[in-house]
């Protein structure tokens, strides 16, 4: 006989871990017991040699689907003639590194028992167990017990509380666990027109989408905005309601047979469409697809839509209805206005979606925490996150060598803004806040600051925060500071975040060749990144290279205007006198205020220089035609994109002019002068391209091919130069796809190691991480010997 006592961490608690563990130790004939501690679940079994051999493989391996396992702690110890298999129901101690689940979508059972008209969850629409259900979203405080949930309200009823306290069950100690007859209910309200025949809710709801209605319904984490994705008019419908004329819009359907009839998925995409967190997953639509199945109005001039599944009974229960009805596919889209936060109480929205929803699906769970739908696409294979939201905040990033390092709040950055709480060697990333600078998105910044600190019962000394003093962000850190000088503040560079985010969530000590392609970023020498050349670590970096900086004229309102980013480059390329000279050469020149920007741009007010990757792409697609005002972040650079594919890229010519530039200023580098990426040279060689007759995509393949040569051999000096072959990708420009893939591929045939985000986006939703990480490097070095 022998006694083993076990340290399982990770997500191990509230996820149905502990009668895991209990079914395990009784089929391998073990003894002992299991309960959740301060420091993790501990198990303590006893047995022969060969059976604890099998119970630790099989812990880590057939652990349930909504835990993760992150390190088991192993030491043998005296037996002690246990019999039997027990789980200590201990009472939570406070200060416990308990880690809070997040939302999971409906398991296969449950939505078997919603369906079997013999069952008495048969179209209850918030059936939940110990596999699935509300977490993150319903919790008020830990540790994670009913009466800490927005469950608190309904007692359980007999057979609830029978099937909570059993073992065996599903359902033991799975908290939002409910019933017809004990738990939360569903209602519609508001104006559904005289015709609507149903009683039941579910039916109403899907009786007015079947009439083109746009319904509000309340989901885990917040509200969507629904309308059949079928039908151009109803889908316009909700877009001028909404004010939101381009930004493609997400959809739901039942079934990966649903997605099929829709996009062309790998197994990648449905594996992702399928996880627990049921995310949005951009694939790619059909090429052939009907407008009968999917309105253009749902993703414009994007070869992609966002597609993703039920996650809750309450939505496999609406597609069931609306199948009676023929509609196998809805729009569903945050439930806000324009930017501001999701919705999440009743009278929330029925006052600020009022004169968006014609009507309100409604129900009485409260939802205590905001939470979007995540958002992923797949990547040369991997998984890349563009929003990490609903399912996957807040599960942590592990950073083991931050263990030492005291808490850390680190409050991001100014766009798609997250914040991160670093503790004990695990980065919590808050779920996607939004856009800092508006009172709505700001209030929300300032409850989610709140929420990390109380669930994880910490509040930070040190707080990390971007370089650009006139952020809202850095703003809120500077008057914590004033009101408590105790409070150190780190401020970081935006783009050395981007860098340190990547080599942290990697465990890379660095130093590494960091390529970070980013729309805009407050630089060191007070003008705007965006297309760098880092080399470094968590605690420094240097800039070794970047883009030719190029003005901004009126500065950020230049962002949302492609044409006026053509004007100052064409300017940049070949001065002021080109626009004279060639009065009619691009559309806008005569369509748009052109004189006026060349006026700002000569007299230098107001236009910052920026070296920004993301600027490029918007010059570039002004020049083939993609120049009028954009309504959302990125769009123009997304339609540029959009016009070309990875094989066409591959097979194209890069522009030579641009590259033989850049191997010129190679050879002749100098110590001490950044790379400067050529600018000028790729401008010339678009307009010769478009003089030439080549088509916009050809142009679009053309360029890509041009920025994977030239960030490819860019690195390659780098990474010569300072002796690392790491290379770390990084920045919201590789959300194109095509050129991450492209460029990933590109290094490694030259014997480089690219790094990509993958557990926080490449975006500036993942730079609240780096930051975190930063602050921790700087203010609490590993040991040496770790290094
Ligand atoms: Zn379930
Ligand atoms: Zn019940
Ligand atoms: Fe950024």
């Amino acid at each position: 006989m022998k006694r083993r006592r076990l340290l399982v961490n990770g997500i191990v608690q509230g996820v149905g871990f502990r009668p895991f563990v209990m079914r395990t130790a009784v089929e391998l004939g073990l003894a002992g017991h299991v309960c959740n501690t301060s420091a993790g679940v501990v198990i303590e079994i006893e047995g022969v040699g060969p059976g604890l051999d099998e119970f630790a493989r099989r812990l880590q391996e057939e652990a349930p689907p909504l835990s993760q396992v992150v390190s088991v702690g192993s030491e043998d110890i005296p037996a002690a003639g246990a019999r039997g298999f027990e789980i200590q129901v201990s009472a939570d101690t406070p200060g416990t590194s308990t880690l809070v689940p997040p939302d999971i979508a409906a398991c296969a059972d449950c939505l078997r028992e919603v369906r079997d008209p013999a069952d008495r969850r048969h179209g209850y629409a918030f059936t939940n167990c110990t596999n699935c259900g509300p977490r993150w979203t319903i919790i008020g405080r830990i540790p994670y017990d009913r009466p800490h949930t927005s469950m608190a309200r309904f007692a359980m009823c007999p057979a609830c509380q029978t099937e909570y306290d059993d073992l065996q069950d599903r359902r033991f100690h799975a908290q939002p666990n409910a019933c017809a007859v004990c738990g939360p209910r569903l209602w519609v309200e508001g104006p559904l027109g005289a015709t609507g025949q149903a009683n039941d809710p579910i039916e109403q709801t899907a009786e007015a989408l079947a009439r083109h209605a746009v319904l509000a319904i309340r989901g885990l984490g917040g509200f969507h905005l629904a309308v059949r994705a079928d039908v151009s008019a109803a889908v316009r419908h909700l877009r001028q309601r909404k004010r939101r004329p381009h930004k493609p819009l997400a959809v739901m359907v039942p079934d990966i047979a649903a997605v099929r009839r829709l996009a062309r998925t790998t197994t990648e995409d449905e594996e992702l469409l399928l996880s627990p967190a049921a995310p949005i997953v951009l694939v790619p639509k059909r090429p052939d697809l009907p407008e009968a199945l999917l309105a253009a109005e749902v993703a414009p001039g994007n070869r992609h839509v966002g597609l993703m599944l039920p996650p809750t009974p309450l939505h496999h229960l609406l597609f069931d209805a609306l199948a009676q009805h023929g509609i196998t596919a809805l729009v569903m889209t945050s439930g806000n206005a324009s930017e501001e936060p999701i919705c999440i109480a009743n009278d929330e929205a029925t006052a600020r979606l009022a004169t968006i929803a014609d009507a309100f699906l409604l129900h009485d769970r409260e939802i205590l925490r905001r939470a979007d739908d995540s958002v992923l696409q797949v990547v040369a294979g991997r998984t890349m996150l563009l929003r990490r939201s609903r399912g996957l905040a807040p599960v942590p990033v592990f950073l083991p060598d931050t263990e030492r390092a005291e808490p850390v709040l680190a409050v991001g950055t100014q766009l798609k803004n997250t914040v991160c709480l670093l503790k004990d060697g695990r980065a919590f990333l808050s779920p996607h806040i939004g856009d800092l600078g508006q009172l709505e998105t700001d209030a929300f910044f300032r409850e989610t600051v709140a929420t990390l600190q109380d669930v994880l019962e910490c509040t930070p000394r040190i707080i990390a925060h971007d370089e650009h003093p006139g952020y809202m962000a850095t703003v809120w850190a500077a008057e914590q500071h004033k009101r408590n000088p105790e409070l150190q503040l780190v401020p970081v560079q935006h783009h050395h975040a981007h860098l340190a985010a990547v080599l942290a969530e990697h465990q890379l000590p660095g130093p590494a060749v960091g390529l970070i392609m980013d729309g805009t970023g407050y630089g060191t020498d007070g003008t705007i990144w965006g297309g760098e050349i880092l080399v470094g670590d968590a605690t420094s970096f240097s800039r070794v290279g970047h883009f030719e900086p190029v003005p901004l004229p009126g500065g950020d309102a230049a962002i949302k205007a492609p044409w006026r980013q053509a004007v100052s480059y064409l300017r940049h390329t070949f001065g002021a006198e080109f626009f004279a000279s060639h009065p009619d050469e691009f559309p806008f020149q005569g369509d748009r205020p052109v004189k006026p920007v060349l006026e700002i741009l000569d007299r230098g007010v107001n236009s910052p220089l920026t070296s920004s990757c993301g600027r490029l792409f918007d010059a570039v697609a002004a020049l083939v035609d993609i120049w009028a005002e954009t309504t959302y972040e990125a769009q123009a650079a997304i339609e540029l994109a959009a016009l070309t594919t990875p094989e066409e890229v591959r097979q194209a010519q890069p522009f030579v002019l641009a590259v033989e530039e850049l191997r010129e200023r190679i050879d002749n580098a100098t110590d001490g002068s950044p790379l400067l990426l050529p600018v000028a040279a790729i401008i010339r060689a678009v307009r010769e391209a478009r003089r030439a007759g080549v088509s916009p995509p050809g142009i679009s393949a053309m360029f890509h091919r041009t920025l994977i040569e030239i960030l490819a051999r860019a690195a390659g000096w780098a990474a010569a130069r300072h002796g690392s072959n790491d290379i770390v990708l990084a920045g919201g420009v590789f959300q194109n796809g095509i050129l991450l893939e492209g460029l990933a591929n590109r290094l490694r045939r030259d014997g480089l190691q690219p790094w990509c985000p993958e557990q926080i986006p490449p975006g500036d939703g993942g730079v609240s991480l780096g930051q975190a990480a930063v602050a921790a490097a700087r203010l609490f070095p590993q040991p040496e010997s770790n290094q």
